[in-house]
């Protein structure tokens, strides 16, 4: 089952993208609808709620007074609290049954206004924000019955574009039509979130063609640290160190793209510990056990200090390799060393990126582009080393 969360700021476009995936054959959950049925009439959360702030809360016919209840929890923090000690535990136990009633191969959608203020990212595999100008936004939500001020009062109280946009890994625009949006969301549906289920469910990692094609990144540093942030979640204190490596994390320099995640954990058999290596697949990274070494360097040739575990990323939408290595192992000190490295001397970066430059013009697949990387890797160790001794580096 993949889950994907749905968010956008009010007027945004979520609710209509939302409708689409459903029809596509999503399993979407309103968190807004989920809210209001923990608290509908009759309901056990709703008694409490009475008990709690009175019946002035209730209208003439047994329903909640939204609008009496936020009167009487605006400003009033420990009431808020109160308030959320009744509602989140019925929430997140609604939304859990509703999770268990998905099926293994589907797409559940979890529509989430407040997705990015409640920092959810790393709880799905993919996060969708639905975006649109903000003039574009008001007019929508004042079309739709809403009044301005109301509208301009939300906005200034959600997060920011910029926030949102860190925080997703697919940004629908929606400042197009409503067949625009429609025809996104499909395409997402059919290139990305299909197949990314397909391998879940399989557990089979995404391949694009083998080519070391060097590109320049944008926003490399946000992607990461939302895969940072998923596998840190599915590990918890089985990986104590998460960090993002390799070329990708050299800001402005040209690479292949792909993410690559160093996973340090205190002791490599950790890794082949099922628990661990199921962990990491649920979360949409299965392991790839045809890939479990590093090169060793001349400066230290033994192989058995260049054992690592290896996982992919079933996401079609963004290849990740991730590394997990014994922390100070041989692996892992280099990764950190050359990445830090490289992101202090501007001469090795540039001296790197003529190496990638003339390698991806010369190999036609990455296997062979990394195995002629190699000797590079041993010739810049002794300017690695004099860099690390001067800044006093250490991992
Ligand atoms: P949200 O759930 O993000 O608040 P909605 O999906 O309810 O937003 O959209 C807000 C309003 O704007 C709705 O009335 C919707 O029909 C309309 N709308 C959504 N997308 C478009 C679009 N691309 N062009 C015109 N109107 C749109």
């Amino acid at each position: 089952m993949l889950s994907v969360g749905l968010t956008g700021g009010i007027g945004s476009g979520k609710s209509t993208a939302a409708r689409r995936l459903r029809e596509l054959g999503a399993v979407v959950i309103d968190a807004d609808a989920v809210a209001r049925e923990v608290l509908a009439a009759g309901s056990e959360g709703l008694a409490e709620v009475i008990d709690r702030f009175g019946s002035q809360v209730l209208a003439a016919d047994g329903a909640l007074d939204r609008a009496a209840l936020a009167g009487q929890v605006f400003g009033d923090e420990v009431a808020r609290q109160d308030l959320e000690r009744i509602t989140h535990p019925r929430i997140a136990a609604r939304t859990d049954q509703l999770l268990a009633a998905a099926g293994p191969g589907d797409i559940v959608v979890h529509d989430v206004p407040l997705l990015v203020e409640k920092n959810m990212g790393s709880r799905y595999h993919l996060v969708v924000a639905v975006d649109a100008r903000p003039q574009t936004r008001v007019a929508r939500a004042v079309e739709r019955g809403m009044n301005e001020n109301d509208v301009r009062a939300r906005m200034a109280h959600q997060a920011s574009d910029a926030a949102r946009a860190a925080a997703a890994d697919v940004l629908l625009d929606n400042n197009g039509s409503q067949e625009d949006l429609a025809a996104d969301v499909t395409k997402l549906w059919n290139e990305r979130l299909r197949p990314f289920e397909a391998n879940l469910s399989s557990g089979t990692v995404f391949r694009r063609p083998d080519t070391p094609v060097l590109v320049e990144g944008s926003d490399w540093d946000l992607q990461a640290n939302r895969l940072i942030e998923r596998i840190g979640r599915a590990l918890g204190e089985r990986a104590p160190e998460i960090e993002h490596v390799g070329s990708t994390s050299v800001p402005g320099m040209r690479a292949k793209d792909v993410i690559d995640i160093q996973v340090g954990v205190g002791d490599l058999r950790e890794a082949d510990d099922p628990d661990f290596i199921q962990a990491l697949a649920a979360a949409g990274f299965p392991r790839v056990d045809s890939n479990r070494m590093d090169h060793p360097t001349d400066a230290v040739p033994d192989p058995s200090l260049w054992i690592k575990r290896f996982h992919g990323s079933c996401d079609p939408g963004r290849v990740a390799h991730v590394h997990v290595r014994e922390l100070q192992s041989a692996g892992w000190q280099y990764a950190l060393l050359f990445r830090d490295w490289l992101r202090a001397d501007e001469d090795g970066q540039a001296d790197y990126e003529a190496v990638k430059a003339r390698l991806s013009a010369e190999t036609d697949s990455s296997t062979a582009y990394a195995e002629a990387k190699a000797p590079w890797f041993n010739e810049v160790w002794p300017r690695m080393q004099a860099w690390a001794q001067r800044s006093g580096w250490h991992d």
